[in-house]
């Protein structure tokens, strides 16, 4: 009896709203709530997302085969004209003095481990060298993005280094502007990231910021580069 009292004096909305009726209502408004948060980040709406919440989903657009294109013949007459004569090995290359400098990793670059070349270059290669990374590093700063450097896989190639390359790859040029130290690979499968502010990035966004400063630098009359395929690298060759 007592029970049906206490009933008599709750409002009509409440007892409809008893059993399952309630938690149907509870799941419809639970559901509509998740729509609308997630249409709020999608739409850039009022919502706030933070630097770590977004993903950065940008998917890869330029054609560097169309625009990075300057085949081997090309890039060895230049590197003949402007670079050292090729070193016959790696004893050699300690004996011989030769106009070349040694690079190492920095913080604009990484060298990769190498197993068929040496990291030395031209004087005016490196230059080159340090103009395209400081070019790509300042994109990443205007874009607000997460600091990065790009990672060399090839420098200096002595005829010895040529040779055992040949053997594993038989594509491999026996004639390669990698001999006169003015050429060198920057991979655009990995980068390394040196940063943690900025907007995350990822690894087809940091190939297109780096193939278009290689654009430039090439329309400047800095470098040749070919963009290629197999390899997964961009092969440039200084032209100073
Ligand atoms: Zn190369």
């Amino acid at each position: 009896m007592g029970r049906g009292v206490q009933e008599e004096f709750l409002p009509k909305w409440f007892k409809w709203f008893k059993g399952v009726r309630g938690i149907c209502v509870l799941l419809f408004i639970f559901c509509v709530g998740i729509i609308f948060f997630r249409t709020c980040r999608w739409t850039g709406g009022e919502t706030e997302t933070t630097d770590e919440e977004m993903v950065d989903e940008y998917v890869e657009c330029h054609d560097f085969r169309k625009t990075l294109c300057d085949v081997n013949d090309v890039q060895l007459a230049v590197a003949q004209r402007v670079g050292i004569s090729p070193v016959p090995n790696r004893k050699a290359l300690e004996t011989t003095r030769r106009n070349i400098i040694g690079i190492g990793t920095c913080d604009r670059y990484k060298l990769d481990e190498l197993t068929h070349s040496v990291p030395y270059l031209t004087p005016h290669t490196k230059e080159a060298l340090c103009a395209i990374a400081d070019a790509f590093q300042d994109s990443l700063s205007a874009g607000g993005f997460r600091m990065h450097r790009f990672i060399i896989t090839s420098v200096l190639r002595t005829s010895e280094d040529v040779r055992r390359l040949r053997w594993v790859n038989g594509n491999a040029s026996e004639n390669s502007a990698h001999q006169y130290a003015t050429t060198f690979d920057i991979t655009y499968k990995r980068f390394d990231c040196i940063g943690d502010e900025g907007l995350p990035i990822n690894t087809a966004h940091l190939k297109d910021i780096l193939g278009t400063v290689l654009e430039r630098l090439r329309r400047e009359g800095r470098c040749y580069v070919k963009y290629e395929v197999k390899q997964a690298c961009f092969h440039v060759t200084s032209r100073l």
